[in-house]
């Protein structure tokens, strides 16, 4: 690959300027939430804050990710009112008790939380930035588990990048 050539449409460092006496790392925790209630919300921004610091890597990715079709992750002011709101959206796109063919078929009664997970999606790329997370001061990283039965919901916090 060559690297800012005339007609490139932004330059690009030069090969190497990442990580070029760095060490490249990958780092995995894992965290188990309780759910099943229908649309439980998890704040882990500190978990995942903790997880940046133990993988000691300064600049690279955190990926937040919930294995399972009825989970999902984003981000959101985490305050009652917009926890609330956000229930309400989800209530009106994916109402439970509506008729879905998913329920028709399997008979499990979560078609509708296999939607929501599907419009919010199951994982989030955050870039590390100085050893932290680059999140705003009133951005939380937040787990969702629209799932209607008890059940322990396993989320993965990888980080990949230069340790120091
Ligand atoms: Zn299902």
């Amino acid at each position: 690959m060559t690297m800012g050539q005339p007609g490139d449409r932004f330059p690009l460092p030069a090969p190497g300027a990442y990580g070029k006496d760095g060490t490249m790392t990958c780092h995995l925790t894992t965290l188990e939430l309780p759910g099943g209630s229908g649309t439980d919300i998890h704040d882990v921004t500190r978990q995942a804050a903790q997880a940046v610091r133990d993988s000691g890597v300064r600049s690279g990715l955190l990926t937040v990710h919930v294995p399972g079709s009825t989970g999902a992750v984003t981000t959101i002011e985490y305050e009652p009112g917009a926890l609330a709101d956000l229930k309400v959206l989800l209530d009106k796109l994916a109402p439970e008790g509506a008729e879905y063919a998913h329920d028709l078929a399997w008979r499990d009664g979560n078609g509708h939380s296999h939607l929501r997970a599907a419009l919010m999606g199951p994982s989030l790329t955050v870039p590390v930035v100085e050893g932290s997370p680059a999140l705003g001061t009133w951005q939380q990283i937040i787990v969702l588990d629209f799932d209607n039965k008890p059940r322990r919901r396993r989320v993965l916090l990888q980080v990949m990048g230069e340790a120091a």
